[in-house]
């Protein structure tokens, strides 16, 4: 599966912890993340990860396009809540496209966990559907 990894500032220790604890399960998968979040994950885990920009320097929108190619099955992105965010219109963007497209999308680590949990079980067969031709049409 290819999975995004994202975080706000707030929010990139839980990252690191959630990608730490996690480490054995994510290593099968294929990981993506913004900039920084993804440089932090790496530094701590040794996960290989492909990073794009920093979010608010268009990361969030190079996430979305790899989900508008029906190319990405999960987004973890750790949102903070009580912070402004310059770049809100790339996160709701970013969200946005999720819904559209039916992507499973954890905004908290509560969620990510156990989405995280069901990744190798089977959970996310209908994924492997929607990539071959599946249901994601929207016109
Ligand atoms: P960052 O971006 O990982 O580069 O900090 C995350 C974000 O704020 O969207």
């Amino acid at each position: 599966m290819n999975i995004a990894l994202i975080a706000h500032d707030k929010k990139k220790s839980d990252m690191i912890q959630f990608a730490i604890a996690y480490c054995d399960i994510l290593v099968d998968h294929t990981l993506y993340a913004t900039g920084t979040t993804g440089l932090r994950v790496k530094e701590a885990t040794g996960l290989p990860i492909h990073r794009f920009q920093s979010g608010p320097l268009g990361g969030d929108q190079q996430i979305g396009a790899l989900i508008a190619d029906n190319a990405m099955d999960l987004v973890l992105f750790f949102r903070d809540p009580l912070t402004a965010q310059p770049h809100e219109p790339d996160v709701s963007a970013l969200i946005r496209l999720c819904d559209v497209y039916a992507i499973p999308l954890a905004t908290n680590m509560g969620t990510a966990e156990i989405l995280v949990r069901n990744l190798n079980k089977g959970t996310f067969d209908f994924r492997d559907v929607a990539k071959n031709g599946g249901t994601n049409e929207t016109t």
